[in-house]
């Protein structure tokens, strides 16, 4: 009872000092008030929408470049593996900083802060393709995601569904599994045995990732049959990216992704539909035809009455990412974020981080914080959303049942 009338006077004192539009890259006085370290220090369950190395915050992400030498920065900010193409002029991060960079200029050009006056989904999916290379070997692979999962659990986040496309041949894809594998073999080894990751294996609707799609799902198919967790799968589900409005639709996919959810028993399906502002974008019918069991984002459904009603009465949980939809433009007042009707309708939602290493600070905890005071929620009100990351997770039902034992402990012992 105490702590929930403390989490009433902090959150009061939050939003009278940055109200309900909170910009998580600009205001850095955010970090530091009570609010969003009360909001870290608790246990969260678990972050189920967040895509493949994009997760450690800036100053992580410049360590661990610092701690690879292999890897280098062009000259055009791009990170590349050095030897054989790399373009002259570029630089390993001990060079850059000793040249005076720091982490802040590395902000400017890595994250959404630096997008100006250029459309902002344009200006991130450059930051994909500057970053988008430094997980370009297996122990590169192994070292960021060991990283990954061990700054997940000082955030109180013990399990991760984890975005991730196959590229490249069957064998890459493997070894890219398997290191993912051992990432967390060794953080739960040295760190914390509670831990667990799971992999939402990805095709993509925009130019580049579109005459893969075919080769992406296979390779995740393969590396779901070659890599196991202990009995459990590692891959767990599909899905499909990229920015809706001016990719291809999922029409072009709907066939192949039924038949690949047919022919394979147990794999899940969750799907990016609906993020976009238009009422013309049918995309969120064709994921629930295709029988998704979460909906990433969702963000228009309130457009259309019935297919919300479908969404509340067939209990398909949503994938909300809040931080993600304000970098990118689609909400800037949090207490006007759509979501929060979708749950007074009764519609399941889980709070994520998507792309935090680009979007924010540090992923989740300015999620949660975003919705506790835009939508004013009470302390159980987080716990239930806390609980629903566990409960809509795509774990199999043994380790579902542990993991939520374990939060439900961690929960009782931190509100107490
Ligand atoms: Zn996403």
């Amino acid at each position: 009872m105490r702590m929930s009338q403390e989490f009433e006077a902090i959150k009061a004192a939050f939003k009278e000092q940055f109200g309900t539009r909170i910009d998580f890259l600009r205001d850095k006085e955010v970090y530091s008030t009570p609010l969003f370290k009360f909001l870290r220090s608790l246990p969260k369950g678990a972050d189920l929408h967040a895509h493949a190395d994009a997760i450690l915050p800036i100053a992580d992400q410049v360590e661990f470049l610092k701690d690879h030498p292999e890897l280098v920065i062009t000259p055009e900010w791009q990170i590349h593996y050095s030897g054989v193409g790399a373009p002259y002029g570029s630089r390993t991060m001990e060079e850059c900083l000793a040249e005076g960079l720091t982490v802040e200029d590395f902000r400017k050009y890595w994250t959404v802060l630096g997008a100006g006056d250029q459309r902002t989904w344009d200006w991130f999916e450059g930051i994909f393709i500057k970053c988008g290379s430094i997980c370009t070997s297996p122990s590169l692979v192994q070292d960021y995601y060991t990283r990954v999962l061990k700054y997940y659990h000082s955030i109180g986040v013990e399990h991760l569904e984890l975005r991730c496309p196959f590229f490249g041949t069957r064998e890459d894809a493997l070894a890219r599994g398997e290191a993912l594998l051992r990432a967390l073999q060794a953080v739960r080894a040295e760190v914390d045995p509670a831990i667990t990751l799971r992999i939402v294996a990805c095709g993509g609707k925009n130019d580049v990732w579109d005459p893969l799609f075919d080769t992406l799902m296979e390779n995740a198919l393969y590396v779901r049959e070659k890599v196991k967790d202990g009995d459990e799968n590692f891959i767990v589900a599909i899905d499909i990216v990229n920015d809706e409005d001016r990719s291809y639709s999922l029409a072009r996919y709907e066939d192949r992704v039924r038949k690949i959810i047919a022919e394979n028993p147990g794999l899940h399906l969750t799907l990016h539909a609906g993020e976009s502002l238009s009422g013309e974008n049918g995309e969120i019918a064709i994921a629930l035809r295709c029988g998704i069991e979460r909906l990433g984002h969702g963000f228009n459904l309130y457009r259309y009455p019935e297919l919300e009603e479908e969404v509340r009465s067939k209990g398909i949980c949503m994938e909300i990412c809040p931080v993600s939809n304000a970098a990118l433009g689609y909400c800037a007042d949090f207490a006007k974020h759509p979501a929060s009707d979708y749950r007074k309708a009764g519609i399941p939602l889980v709070i994520c981080s998507d792309d935090p290493a680009y979007q924010a600070e540090e992923p989740l905890t300015g999620d949660l914080l975003a919705v506790a005071v835009g939508w004013d929620l009470s302390l159980e009100d987080v716990r239930q959303l806390c609980r629903n990351s566990i409960e809509y997770s795509f774990l199999e039902p043994a380790s579902k049942s542990r993991l939520l034992d374990y939060w439900e402990k961690a929960w009782d012992k931190a509100t107490s």
